[in-house]
């Protein structure tokens, strides 16, 4: 009835791995010794394999948690470091060359952690164990070794050898078993030697007499008493299994000496295997029942918490995943619905507009002869003005056209769904998983930018005819007047707003003030050019005469008197240079003299005031204009550009929308979905779920708790089933 062993030690690695305070704890075997008392020997004869390090300087710096699992059914023989995950390891070299680096990476300075290594090894010529092996007990401190190591590794021993585990002390047979360290050690915590089990190694360095002597031991009987065993590995291939050489070499020792086969005498490997299996069942069998009792309360634990927190409330890593791709697909089709073709339009018809409006200002309403325009229809108007208005509109409608309305329109919707994906991405709960919310950006990317350019040229290619001309029925016409008078109405009120708001920060009078200043001096500077001009009409027209006014008695020099048109060196000034020299000096002086009044930035606030009371005056202009009955006649396209424009940009509009829609809307909303399924939902695979769920630390705790709930209730179930088995084998032994 060995099944309450393997059944119990599967039920110890599920333990382990949820219970990090050691509440819930299933007896090991403890295997201490001084160094060289042939512990790893013993070990290894057990197992079958070398694969503990071995050498001088101090290989065992960590507990290694040795699961042996006898697996009946198959030849396979292999190791496994659960924590490591490296898989089955075959090669028994490499495990010790595995577990020589996990203690090496123990710091020369720390010299023994007790954080334990954990390794299983399956294979059909293993029994059922639990076996801990510590470092070994050192006698001396060598030099390089600090002193405070003997302690710690006593330490590290001691904390081992507590209830419930059992203890397996290896002393060799050529030394005084009252100099064995383990023993002493084992003495302190198990003083009646209810659960040491004493190993005597070496047993051929001794002769019989002796040997039986020692396993006899009257100074410090032992319960569970002592084995002596010969295990000095007998040197072959490392693939073959050495425990049965080991018994064989026992069996010719033991044999040619008739004191081993008395009665009370237990020798071999062979019979400590079997004692260790009988010691650990029975041990297990004992702590079945407050095993169970810990577990239920553990267990009791874990769901109250359970329904406390999560209201009992089922997570899996799959379900948070699928979750989390469900909600960013709903909210992205949310979008999309909402993101449909009138609101494409509306963002590209309002980016159209803003250029429109752009042109107009350009065009129309900073060229002075804008006034001319509404009596542009009656006859008497030159057919020069006609010409000018109608080029003026040509080109206005080209720079429209020719804006690059293609690539624009299309960036601006790229940018639209970048921005929204950018944003899905950064909510929650991709705000906990980076990695996923940089998939889900580069997936935008990815579609986007193979999409764009494809779109664009389209876009540009079918809005081709508008480059050249732009028909448009009356309806059209009726259309774009409503538009064009809308879009100048804003207009209007936002350059009210800003002449407002600039009244509101500087004041009302200070304002006036400045502005008549900065008028007052324009005009100045306007009569100045004005003169300037002149002069220099009349020197060109009439030098003679020119010269005849200048001539002042000061510079009234033969030289220049007689030779007017002659070359002048260059540092003299000509008179008419001076005399614009002398008016320009006398106005900085005038000028200098009544800035003071003025800083520099309220002039310049005062001329932005200024430009907008004009542009504002333009636009009313505009706007009546729009509204006479000249612009309900489709016909005057010239008179009202504005109009004109308004129904080239919502013709642009609607095109590019449609091909806009059906080249790249329309595929993204296609492939989107099908990306996120495959790059980021469950088909990723259960490590990438996993993996995923824990970066939101909320699921993580969540899904903890879960696991150990589960884990737990299958603990509970295999204990029970165990314990009506042994109920059953009693009933049948009575
Ligand atoms: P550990 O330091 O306690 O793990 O000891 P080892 O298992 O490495 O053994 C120390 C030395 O004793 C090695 O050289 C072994 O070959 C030798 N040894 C181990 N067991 C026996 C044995 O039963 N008989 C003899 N003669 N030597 C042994």
């Amino acid at each position: 009835f060995m099944l309450l062993t393997k059944k119990l030690i599967e039920v110890r690695n599920v333990l382990n791995s949820i219970d990090h305070n050691d509440t819930l704890k299933l007896p090991s075997i403890v295997v201490i010794g001084s160094q060289s008392s042939g512990k790893s020997s013993v070990l290894e004869a057990i197992v079958g394999h070398e694969f503990l390090p071995k050498g001088s300087n101090m290989v065992t710096r960590r507990p290694i948690e040795l699961t042996l699992i006898h697996t009946p059914h198959t030849k396979e023989e292999y190791g496994e470091f659960p924590s490591l995950g490296l898989g089955k390891v075959h090669d028994f070299k490499r495990i010790q060359e595995t577990l020589r680096d996990l203690n090496m990476a123990v710091p020369e300075s720390e010299c023994v952690s007790s954080k334990p290594i954990e390794l299983r090894i399956y294979s059909p010529n293993v029994p059922d164990l639990t076996m801990i092996d510590l470092p070994g007990y050192i006698q001396i401190t060598s030099k390089n070794q600090p002193i405070s190591l003997k302690e710690k590794i006593s330490e590290l021993c001691e904390k081992y050898i507590q209830e419930p585990n059992i203890i397996l002390a290896v002393c060799a047979a050529d030394v005084d078993l009252a100099n064995s360290e383990a023993l002493r050690s084992s003495r302190k915590v198990d003083p009646l030697g209810l659960r040491t089990v004493g190993v005597i190694t070496k047993m051929d360095l001794v002769e019989p007499e002796r040997g039986v002597a020692i396993l006899r031991n009257q100074d410090y009987p032992l319960h569970l008493g002592y084995i002596g065993v010969v295990c000095r590995a007998p040197g072959g291939s490392s693939k073959e299994n050495i425990t049965q050489a080991v018994i064989k070499t026992e069996d010719a020792h033991f044999r040619s000496s008739y004191q081993y086969s008395q009665r009370g005498v237990f020798v071999g490997t062979g019979t400590l295997r079997r004692k260790l299996m009988d010691i650990l069942e029975e041990n297990m069998g004992s702590n079945l029942g407050s095993i169970i009792k810990a577990v239920q309360r553990e267990l009791d634990e874990t769901r109250y918490q359970f329904k406390v927190e999560y209201n009992d409330q089922k997570m899996s890593a799959e379900s948070y995943v699928a979750e989390s791709v469900d909600k960013l697909k709903h909210r992205f089709k949310d979008f999309s619905r909402a993101f449909g073709k009138p609101q494409v339009r509306l963002e590209i018809r309002h980016m159209l507009e803003q250029r429109m409006l752009d042109i107009c200002a350009q065009r129309y309403w900073s060229d002075p002869r804008i006034n001319e325009l509404p009596q542009l229809d009656s006859s008497s108007t030159p057919e020069e003005d006609r010409l000018y208005w109608d080029l003026q509109l040509d080109l206005a409608s080209s720079a429209l056209t020719k804006s690059g309305v293609g690539r624009q329109t299309t960036q601006r919707v790229v940018d639209i769904l970048s921005r929204t994906m950018e944003q899905l991405a950064e909510a929650e709960p991709f705000n906990h998983h980076p990695h996923a919310a940089d998939t889900i950006k580069t997936m935008t990317h990815e579609i986007l930018s193979s999409r764009s350019q494809a779109t664009a040229d389209q876009v540009e290619n079918t809005i081709k005819p508008f480059k050249y001309e732009v028909e448009c029925t009356d309806g059209e016409w009726t259309e774009g007047v409503k538009r064009s008078i809308a879009l100048v109405q804003t207009e209007l009120e936002m350059c009210e707003d800003a002449l407002a708001k600039i009244k509101t920060t500087v004041g009302t009078k200070k304002l006036r003030k400045a502005i008549n200043f900065v008028i007052e001096s324009d005009r100045e500077e306007a009569r100045r050019a004005q003169r300037r001009e002149a002069v220099a009409k009349l020197r060109e027209s009439n030098p003679r005469q020119y010269l005849e006014d200048q001539v002042r008695p000061s510079r009234d020099s033969p030289s220049e008197s007689t030779e007017p048109h002659g070359e002048h060196s260059q540092d003299d000034d000509t008179p008419a240079q001076e005399d614009d020299r002398s008016v320009r000096e006398d106005e900085d002086e005038l000028e200098a003299a009544m800035r003071p009044h003025f800083n520099p930035k309220l002039l310049v606030k005062a001329r932005e005031a200024l430009s907008l009371r004009d542009r504002a005056l333009i636009l009313k202009y505009r706007l009546s204009a729009l509204k006479s009955k000249t612009c309900k006649n489709s016909k005057n396209k010239a008179q009202c550009p504005e109009a004109f424009l308004a129904v080239v940009a919502e013709k642009l509009a609607y095109t590019s929308v449609m091909f806009i829609q059906v080249e790249l809307m329309n595929e993204f909303v296609f492939q989107l979905p099908r990306m996120i399924d495959s790059r980021l939902g469950v088909k990723t695979g259960q490590e990438a779920m996993e993996k995923f769920a824990r970066e939101n630390p909320l699921v993580g705790k969540h899904l903890e708790l879960m696991e150990k709930r589960m884990k737990l209730e299958e603990v509970w179930e295999k204990l029970n089933y165990l314990v009506r088995r042994q109920e059953e084998a009693k009933a049948r032994k009575w």
